[in-house]
């Protein structure tokens, strides 16, 4: 925890991104405000800055190194969703926006809860999970290479990829996994695939497991990956805290978001012990950007877990009431009738981002 002036103001970071991202970052911005002031909690600067493909026409690369720079010297962000599939090559080939910042900043855990909202059409009511996804190895190539994508293909029929996992990053994503049990209801489930990936997997079961011992009140089990889905459709309300490695966490966080009612409402936040960035589970959803359906709840909540997170790192109650305001009104906000498109409403970004924010002052004054 480190010491923060009072009279400093926060100064968080905002990259739109591409498709819905210039749709739900401001909305998640507006929420954000109206929570700090109902709070009572200090004012945040907003820093926009660009990212995507509006910076590759501007700057020539989708992450310029000024974009990096300014990062580096903000509290947090709020980071948009990319389609860099779209993007010209050179740049679509190369490793995504996301990616890049993730390993800049070694922001190695990247925490996803999945929770059912009452009235939400949640697939297994009840779900209240959080998967904790190792970020920096595993077998996205991406991430285990010191300097290009890790694939490669050395005639154009045979493509190769590899996957890398090391005991220390192991042990610190199973820390922050135990921790949060600890917070919450004391259980974790280690994610592997190791009567197959016996090494690599393998280790990462072991690991967590021997983490494991040093949280005596946290009960532990494990299960294959492909199991795990069918556990998870079944009976998601009975995990708690999932810990798991990088593809597995990327894959299994699109099935708990949409068994606890829609990818939309899938928040997520990237953190090292330094940094952090609130970054929606869902993509850019180009088929329905620019047109005032995007469900801005994921990116919403996204940026109450960033607040909360900021709280907790500077000791200030003010950002992590509002973090409990914004959850408290999104789901206020939904038991109230109002959703958007993809949870079966009507409403429009916009709108709903705006009855957000008026149920937090309604809230405030219940
Ligand atoms: P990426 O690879 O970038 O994660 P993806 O291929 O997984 O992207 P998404 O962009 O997440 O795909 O979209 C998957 C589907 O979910 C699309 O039909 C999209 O419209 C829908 N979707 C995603 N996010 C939202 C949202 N916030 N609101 C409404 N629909 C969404």
């Amino acid at each position: 925890m480190t010491a923060h002036s009072p009279a400093r103001r926060y100064r968080l970071g905002l990259l739109e991104g591409d498709g819905i991202g210039p749709e739900i970052v401001p909305a998640a911005a507006e929420v954000v405000d109206a929570a700090l002031s109902a709070a009572g909690a200090r004012a945040v600067d907003w820093v926009p800055l660009p990212l995507g493909r509006a910076a590759i026409d501007d700057h020539g690369t989708p992450v310029p190194d000024s974009t990096l720079k300014a990062l580096a010297e903000l509290d947090a962000w709020l980071l948009g969703p990319h389609d860099s599939a779209a993007y010209p090559e050179p740049h679509r080939s190369r490793l995504n926006p996301s990616g890049t910042i993730r390993k800049h900043f070694d922001l190695f855990a990247n925490v996803r809860p999945a929770r059912a909202i009452d009235g939400g059409k949640a697939i297994v009511d009840g779900t209240d999970l959080v998967i904790v996804r190792e970020n920096t190895e595993g077998f996205y190539a991406d991430r285990n290479t010191h300097a290009g994508t890790g694939e490669f293909m050395p005639t154009p029929d045979v493509a190769i990829a590899h996957g890398i996992v090391t005991r220390a990053a192991v042990e610190r994503i199973a820390h922050a996994a135990f921790d949060l049990a600890r917070r919450r209801r004391n259980k974790v489930t280690i994610v592997h695939k190791a009567n197959v990936l016996r090494l690599t997997t393998g280790l990462f079961r072991d690991v967590c497991r021997e983490v494991a011992a040093h949280y005596p009140g946290v009960e532990v089990d494990d299960y294959h990956i492909d199991a795990m889905t069918v556990h998870l459709l079944r009976r998601a309300d009975t995990f708690d805290v999932i810990v798991t490695e990088n593809m597995f966490g990327d894959i299994l966080s699109d099935l708990t978001g949409e068994i606890a009612g829609s990818l939309g409402i899938a928040p997520s936040v990237n953190t090292s012990e330094e940094h952090g960035m609130a970054q929606a589970a869902h993509g850019s959803a180009p088929d329905i950007a620019g047109r005032n359906l995007a469900n801005p709840i994921a990116m919403i909540l996204s940026s109450a877990m960033l607040l909360d997170w900021l709280g907790a790192r500077h000791g200030d109650d003010g950002l992590r009431r509002a973090a409990t305001l914004v959850d408290t009104a999104v789901a206020d906000t939904v038991v109230g009738g109002m959703s958007t498109v993809d949870m079966g409403g009507s409403a429009g970004t916009r709108e709903f981002a705006a009855a957000v924010a008026s149920a937090i002052a309604a809230g405030v004054h219940r």
